[in-house]
């Protein structure tokens, strides 16, 4: 739109006299902001593809993840990362479907949980779980989930490789009832047992939608929808079946509720083979139709900030070294209201200073483009972005602040020592700043004191992250020594005296001010909390 055009769409804002835009409205509420959750293995990076082609963003699958010899573009920044095949960091996916513009942000794929993943879950509005047909619920399925749960992030399930011999889908739902507490609501039903897939019942309608496999796989599938009567006809028992076991869990309660499924304590179920690209076209149509756009968002002083109110954001990730040419450090920032457009000069609330935008970028992997505008439910990265932290809120205009993404229980501790001496101050720097980016969480004692602090992680990857990164990054290469605890609490500083000199438990200072202690195991927790005042343990997370 023309300067001009812009001007006309919008209006004062009604409380401060800044703009609110009905155009920004109208743009947030074509937006879609989501992250796949998934058990390493259950395909995430096939759909991640399958989602794109289907989009046309890219010309072919096998673009996104750079897994074997495909060519890849995503997240493998790091050369640690491209020998174990894995991608730390998360990127982000933006391709238009329809009038919708989709967001997907993409979540660490290895078996390590690191506080990225959980960081992500707060940056979106809908989360989508993807469970492995012959697999159930996993693990890292599940603990993600939680993680939605705790956050009201509502989930989209998709159970995929339909294709391949697996449980029974009765059996499916009823795991997601009895280990997740989510009732199901099946959108598609299967017609054909997990090995012999024929297609999807469609439950709204009654149809039956045929999948037909095309040669090779990266094309788009081919799907023939046909009536009821037609499929009784021509497919017979695998149809009526579908139709009988649908039609019971109708009966029971599992037709689709919308309020159910916003609410988080309902998941509407689709079934597809990522690999096929069965099933993916639903998944789209799901995201557009059920979950939700980006919307006000609740700030620190109780009230909310409407998407259509001035720019603002809150930065979810703070990714450095992507680059080796260029060292620089990279905030990505969720849009929340407004319209961004790039070398606009916003607000830093905590500081209450001025943050040029000028190098706006939106990032996919290694690939990087200027950016010129973003609306609501929109990531922005920006480069040099040496003042930002983890959580932080930036704004125009009109003065806002979103609470804080809260840290994890960490499970894993280690000291670090400088492995190479006189070069402590590159340390300190160093351990410093991994703690600033969330990178691991760094726990100081008097104690143990400034050379050797403790770094705590929710996954052990987080600790070789910050090792290669004190290498090559900041010229400090680290000794961890791990400790033998792995349960942490946030702690009030009276009951700090009582964890001197207790066996499998010790209190630690985190750089925020809070106080942790940390134990060996619950047990212990347990029996030193009896020697606490009431109330000086508090779960950090969960
Ligand atoms: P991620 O670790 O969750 O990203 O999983 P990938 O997307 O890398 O998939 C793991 C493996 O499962 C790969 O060998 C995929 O080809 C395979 N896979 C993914 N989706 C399907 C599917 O729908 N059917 C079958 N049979 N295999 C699949």
């Amino acid at each position: 739109a023309s300067p001009t055009e812009r001007d006309l769409d919008t209006t004062r804002h009604p409380t401060t006299g800044g703009t609110a835009s009905p155009e920004v409205a109208e743009q947030a509420a074509r937006r879609r902001t989501f992250a796949v959750i998934s058990h390493p293995d259950a395909g995430k990076s096939t759909l991640t593809e399958a989602l794109a082609l289907h989009a046309h963003a890219i010309g072919e699958a096998g673009a996104v993840h750079g897994k074997g010899n495909r060519r890849g573009v995503v997240s493998d920044w790091m050369e640690m990362e491209r020998d174990r095949g894995i991608s730390i960091t998360s990127a982000v996916l933006q391709f238009a479907y329809a009038e919708t513009v989709v967001n997907l942000l993409d979540t660490p794929g290895h078996a390590d949980f690191s506080e990225d993943t959980y960081r992500v879950l707060a940056a979106v509005d809908a989360a989508v779980m993807l469970v492995d047909a012959a697999k159930g619920i996993e693990p890292q399925t599940h603990k993600l989930f939680e993680v939605c749960r705790a956050r009201g992030v509502p989930v989209i399930t998709v159970v995929n490789k339909w294709d391949r011999p697996g449980l029974d889908a009765l059996a499916i739902m009823d795991e997601l009832t009895t280990r997740l507490d989510l009732h199901p609501m099946p959108l598609t039903w299967p017609v054909g047992v997990a090995g012999d897939f024929r297609g999807v019942l469609d439950c709204a309608t009654g149809d039956f939608v045929e999948f037909t496999r095309t040669p090779g796989g990266a094309t788009e599938a081919i799907a023939t929808r046909w009536s009821a009567d037609e499929a009784r006809r021509t497919v017979g028992d695998a149809f009526t079946q579908a139709e009988e076991e649908y039609d019971l869990l109708n009966a029971s309660g599992h037709g689709f509720d919308l309020e159910l499924f916003l609410s988080g304590a309902a998941t509407p179920v689709l079934f597809g083979s990522a690999v096929l690209n069965f099933g993916v076209r639903q998944l789209l149509d799901t995201l557009v139709a059920l979950a939700p756009a980006p919307s006000a968002r609740a700030d620190v002083s109780g009230g909310a900030r409407e998407v259509s109110a001035p720019f603002s954001g809150f930065v979810f990730k703070i990714q450095a070294g992507m680059d080796k040419a260029h060292r620089d450090r990279l905030a990505f920032v969720r849009v929340c209201s407004g319209r961004f457009t790039r070398g606009m000069v916003v607000t830093h609330a905590d500081t209450g200073r001025p943050f040029a935008t000028k190098y706006a970028q939106s990032v996919f992997g290694r690939e990087r483009a200027t950016l010129d505008e973003a609306f609501p439910g929109d990531v922005i990265g920006l480069v040099n972005a040496n003042a930002l932290r983890v959580g932080d809120t930036l704004f125009a205009e009109e003065k806002v602040a979103f609470p804080r993404i809260p840290l994890f229980a960490p499970e894993h501790f280690a000291v670090a020592r400088a492995a190479v001496s006189g070069k402590q101050k590159q340390f300190r720097r160093g351990i410093e700043q991994l703690g600033e980016e969330g990178v691991v969480q760094v726990l100081h004692s008097d104690r143990r004191g400034a050379q050797a602090p403790v770094l705590a992680a929710v996954g052990p990857m987080q600790f070789d992250v910050a090792k290669h990164r004190m290498e090559h990054e900041f010229g400090s290469p680290i000794r961890l020594e791990p400790l033998p605890y792995s349960v942490a609490r946030a702690v009030t500083p009276d009951a700090l005296p009582q964890l001197e000199n207790r066996g499998g438990a010790e209190a630690l200072t985190r750089a925020d001010g809070v106080h942790l202690a940390v134990f060996a195991d619950k047990w212990r927790m347990s029996s030193v909390e009896r020697d606490l005042p009431a109330g000086a343990l508090s779960p950090i997370f969960g």
